[in-house]
């Protein structure tokens, strides 16, 4: 689980645990809130490097 504000320990594709909404994030970069529905909680759905 990655909440808005976190810095990601793993690159790789995160889906809102609300809307589904898919973002891609690199390792290092900070969690932002769903641009569809501003929720804060995101599941990493595949690792990527
Ligand atoms: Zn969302």
């Amino acid at each position: 689980m990655a909440e808005t504000g976190e810095i990601t320990q793993t690159s790789g594709i995160y889906k809102c645990t609300k809307c589904g909404n898919e973002i891609t994030l690199p390792a290092g970069h900070r969690v932002p809130p769903c641009s569809k529905c501003n929720n804060t909680s995101f599941r990493l759905v595949r690792a990527t490097r």
